[in-house]
């Protein structure tokens, strides 16, 4: 049988039979190697946990993005509604991590506290970190109006997050 390598290989191409030996490589790889790789790819989740987003009526009503990592909530505020269709991007700013524990509040923060004023919860549910590089996320969020995967993209300085659903 044909072998892809070494002195065998040379030989088939001097031999004038190297688009046959192509064929056999690509028939190969396609029922055999390469696909088992990709759907290990595709399943592949670096972290998952709880998704939230709090209405917040504060001096400015905005929503707070938190997705549960590493023992924290990690936090956005997203200044107009949230996705929840592509096409939409909005700006989110990431602002410092939360407890864990604040994933479930609802209420009233008082006057003179950080984040005076009401919150609620808009939306929660569970998501997947299916990629993180230093400046762009994909997440897969599974909520009640969000729904679907989406990505977080650095694109000016520290905080600054773009936030939007992929195409389907
Ligand atoms: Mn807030």
């Amino acid at each position: 049988m044909w072998v892809c390598r070494g002195p065998a290989y040379l030989y088939n191409i001097i031999d004038g039979r190297f688009s046959e030996l192509r064929r056999g490589r690509r028939r190969r790889s396609m029922d055999k190697r390469v696909e088992p790789r990709e759907s290990r790819e595709e399943e592949r989740v670096e972290a998952s946990g709880a998704y939230v987003i709090q209405e917040h009526q504060a001096t400015r009503l905005h929503y707070d993005l938190r997705l549960e990592l590493d023992g924290v909530l990690k936090s956005w505020a997203i200044p107009k509604t949230p996705p929840t269709e592509s096409g939409i991007r909005r700006l989110a700013v990431q602002v410092e991590d939360h407890p864990l524990e604040y994933a479930s509040f609802e209420g009233v923060i008082p006057e003179g506290q950080y984040g005076a004023g009401s919150v609620k919860i808009w939306d929660k549910g569970q998501y997947a970190l299916t990629s993180r590089k230093e400046n762009k996320w994909i997440v897969e969020i599974q909520g009640d109006r969000l729904r679907g995967v989406y990505c977080l993209v650095r694109f000016k300085g520290e905080k600054n997050w773009l936030f939007f659903r992929k195409k389907d």
